[in-house]
């Protein structure tokens, strides 16, 4: 099949274009770059042996996915969309109109071409603070900032459009914390500025592109007392997507999934983790907490692994060792 993948020149969508590309399926790429660099795809090729169809464009214009469509699609895996929290709280509108609407133009342009099966990277950040841990996709929804609010509108607008007809299947897929890189070393995580996320942040102080990791808060009700989330190598991630998009051809309907391990690691426990496969220090300063962070929250994948016959693979050393591998490699990123 060959399958639209938007956003693929990004971290995710990159890994997700390996794995499509080594199940046999044909890729077409859009993406506009705003977070991302072109040679991405050319390691994605390089990788794999094979070939894939790259559109510079942007999700939002019509003559950009008209041309991406070209040729005839038999699915879309959607991730183009803004993810940074502080800065969907300093420019919603920005999120809004490239989260929401790209979505909604991306919809309308699968309608017109026909095409029926999508499936959507959602996130964790939809359950909010949960009740109790861990979480499962029927969790009330709640979410505490723009970026969130605009992963809820899209679920519920693909909801929307895939119960209007019976032949339309999309499938949710709410990501817990994603991390690693492919154990090649040749493709990565490459954030622009200041890392917001822990292990990329954890990954420069360990090749000294960054002093001191500053831990944001030891006084949680947690054992160690830093916060706890579910960290998932980036490969199973693309894998999922591999199997999300069988499920989505032999199902019709809407379905939302966790995709995490279903175990949780402190703040500490990953620093300690990244020494023991980087061989370096990571000096730390316990400083506040950061605002609007939940103290723990890690996934119940139950649903994933009956419905998708997904579960993960990689454990946090393998994530560790596959960061660094990455980082030390490419200190500087694609650049
Ligand atoms: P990323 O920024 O590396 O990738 C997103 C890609 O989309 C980038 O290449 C960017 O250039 C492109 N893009 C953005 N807006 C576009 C537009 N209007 N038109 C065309 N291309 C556009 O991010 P990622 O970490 O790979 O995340 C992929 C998806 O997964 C996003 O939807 C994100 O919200 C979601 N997600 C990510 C995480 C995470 O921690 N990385 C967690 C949960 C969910
Ligand atoms: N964190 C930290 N220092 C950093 C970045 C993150 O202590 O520089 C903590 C953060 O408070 C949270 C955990 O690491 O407990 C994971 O944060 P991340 O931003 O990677 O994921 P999210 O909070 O979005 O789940």
């Amino acid at each position: 099949m060959n399958i639209l993948v938007t956003g693929g020149a990004g971290y995710i969508g990159s890994h997700t274009c390996v794995a499509l590309l080594e199940a046999g399926h044909q890729v077409t790429v859009i993406d506009n770059l705003c977070n991302s660099n072109a040679d991405v795809l050319t390691r994605v090729q390089a990788l794999t042996g094979r070939s894939l169809r790259f559109v510079h464009g942007d999700i939002r214009s019509r003559d950009d996915l008209a041309r991406a469509f070209a040729g005839g699609i038999g699915a879309v895996i959607h991730f183009a969309a803004l993810k940074a929290v502080g800065e969907s709280c300093a420019q919603p509108l920005a999120y809004f109109d490239n989260n929401i609407s790209g979505t909604i133009m991306l919809m309308q342009a699968m309608q017109a071409a026909g095409v029926e099966r999508l499936v959507f990277s959602s996130s964790a950040t939809v359950y909010g603070q949960p009740d109790h841990v861990p979480v499962k996709e029927d969790a009330p929804l709640r979410v505490t900032n723009p970026y969130g609010r605009t992963k809820l509108v899209m679920e519920d607008l693909i909801r929307d459009w895939c119960a209007s007809r019976p032949e339309l299947s999309a499938v949710l897929l709410r990501y817990f914390n994603p991390v690693g890189a492919h154990p090649s070393g040749q493709i990565g995580e490459d954030p622009r500025g200041i890392p917001n996320n822990l292990m990329p942040y954890i990954a420069q102080v360990a090749s000294g592109q960054r002093e001191r990791l500053h831990v944001f808060g030891n006084d949680y009700p947690t054992p160690d007392g830093t916060g706890i989330r579910d960290y998932l190598h980036v490969m199973d991630l693309a894998d999922a997507h591999v199997k999300a998009l069988d499920y989505a051809t032999t199902h019709t309907g809407c379905e939302a999934f966790n995709l995490g391990t279903g175990q949780g690691h402190s703040v500490l426990e990953l620093v300690r983790a990244f020494e023991h496969a980087s061989g370096r220090k990571i000096p730390c300063t316990i400083t506040q907490r950061r605002p609007g962070d939940v103290a723990e929250i890690w996934a119940n994948p139950a649903r994933a692994m009956q419905v998708l016959g997904w579960a993960a693979q990689y454990d946090l050393a393998a994530m560790c060792a596959d960061t660094w591998r990455w980082q030390r490699d490419n200190p500087t990123g694609y650049a």
